[in-house]
């Protein structure tokens, strides 16, 4: 387990009355638009802190919502293509391993795996 996923974890088992109010007025704070996403009034994707540490809201949204810990490994992705959509619908879980690939080779040869 790292850092991110006990935080989670902890939330879960012990705050989630909590964090489900803070995930209804985050969602509160949204504007639909006519993709059907829940945008965020701010700038970039939005943050949200609950008990000491900082989030993207789309996936405190996501833990919250299906009451899951996300490990590191695990990255939220936008079906919508918006970063600022925190609607549950357009969210899934993808893998950081092609990434993790990238950083395999880095790691191994020292370089870019386009220097190859
Ligand atoms: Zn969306």
């Amino acid at each position: 387990m790292d850092d991110g996923e006990d935080w989670m974890q902890d939330i879960l088992d012990n705050h989630l009355e909590k964090a489900r109010s803070r995930v209804f007025s985050l969602l509160e704070q949204t504007e639909s638009n006519t993709d059907g996403c829940l945008v965020t009034p701010t700038k970039a994707r939005r943050k949200t802190r609950f008990r000491g540490r900082q989030t993207a809201a789309y996936r405190f949204v996501y833990c919250v919502l299906n009451e899951e810990a996300l490990t590191f490994e695990d990255v939220i992705r936008h079906r919508c293509n918006n970063p600022r959509c925190i609607n549950l619908q357009h969210l899934e879980v993808g893998s950081r391993r092609d990434n993790k690939h990238d950083d395999w080779i880095f790691a191994a040869y020292g370089c870019d795996a386009e220097w190859l």
